[in-house]
């Protein structure tokens, strides 16, 4: 477990890890009223530099979260930008880090409160996982996928992760690594914080953006990677359960998640059992990229330390 940073950022102000609270009464506490955005911080030993990857994209999705939840005040896109910026400089990261950027309410309102607005951001130290290279196993939930028109997934609320908290106990408790979730229409969705690709008959396929997922944009990435780098179109329509048992290759993908293989559904071996060829090429282009050694795509990434006064985010 890596240590805490130092310093969190709450309320307009660098604070001291230990300071960044809210009240048990809030909305945020008592609801999950409160929208967030996992966002990446990748570090490059050889330039000593940190990118953050697609931050614009975070940021607009969070506007998008926080107009749908309700927010009587929202931090612009400029603010949220210079304010990560400030957290990462005073924290002096050397390391890729996960930021939780994270805009909720406070007070003791009721369900109905719009305000008062908190903003919070934390960048935790996150090594890269074992799963990356190894894979994991998966369970196809007894759980539902949450529906657009009860709790939207494509809004990144915290409330919505309980649907996915219980279908990672049941998968724990079953012995499986993770979890995927089918929708109400017995489709596949997504997993609990990632979403899913597989290769059928040579051929990356996800589900589309209204099979109850959240618009990932790790999924996004992939895609443009498969068109640009590897020369194949992505198929986003619905997946059968069954379609999982007859992929070549399966895996996850998100901020967080990065590029996990997926090596067996419900027991069933995906492909061979092993991380696929694909998986491992997408992977190599997608840490390229992110950290800044492949140089295309400089619209995805924020340096953080070497451009002290910073590119203009986009409102
Ligand atoms: N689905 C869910 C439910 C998630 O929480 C996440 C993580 N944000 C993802 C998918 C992946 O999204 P992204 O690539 O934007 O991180």
């Amino acid at each position: 477990m890596a240590k805490n940073p130092k310093y969190l950022f709450q309320n307009g102000k660098v604070v001291p890890f230990a300071d960044a609270k809210i009240h048990i009464l809030s909305p945020a506490a008592k609801y999950g009223t409160g929208v967030f955005e996992g966002i990446r911080g990748y570090w490059n030993e050889d330039e000593e530099e940190m990118y953050v990857f697609k931050l614009k994209e975070h940021l607009d999705r969070l506007q998008f979260s926080m107009k749908v939840i309700g927010l009587d005040e929202t931090p612009t896109n400029q603010y949220m930008h210079d304010s990560l910026l400030e957290l990462l400089r005073v924290n002096e990261f050397r390391e890729t880090v996960h930021i939780r950027m994270t805009v909720f309410i406070e007070g003791e309102g009721d369900q109905g409160a719009t305000g008062p607005v908190g903003f919070t951001i934390a960048a935790l130290p996150r090594p890269l996982p074992k799963a990356i290279s190894k894979g994991v196993t998966a369970q196809v939930s007894s759980w539902t996928r949450i529906a657009d028109n009860s709790m939207p997934a494509r809004v990144k609320c915290n409330a919505n992760y309980n649907n996915g908290r219980l279908a990672t106990l049941q998968a724990k408790r079953d012995g499986y690594q993770s979890a995927i979730l089918l929708n109400s229409r017995g489709k596949v969705a997504e997993g609990p914080g990632m979403c899913f690709f597989m290769i059928r008959d040579g051929k990356p396929v996800t589900p589309s953006a209204t099979n109850d997922i959240l618009e990932s944009i790790t999924r996004r990435t992939l895609i443009e990677i498969f068109d640009e780098y590897l020369g194949l179109q992505t198929n986003e329509r619905d997946v059968d359960r069954t379609e999982m048992y007859d992929a070549e290759e399966a895996f996850f993908c998100g901020t967080g998640w990065e590029i996990t293989p997926i090596i067996s559904v419900d027991q069933l071996a995906v492909g061979n059992g092993e991380v696929g060829p694909m998986a491992k090429k997408l992977q190599d282009v997608y840490f390229d990229l992110a950290k800044g050694k492949n140089k295309d795509h400089p619209e995805w990434r924020v340096p953080v330390f070497k451009a002290k006064t910073g590119a203009k985010a986009a409102e």
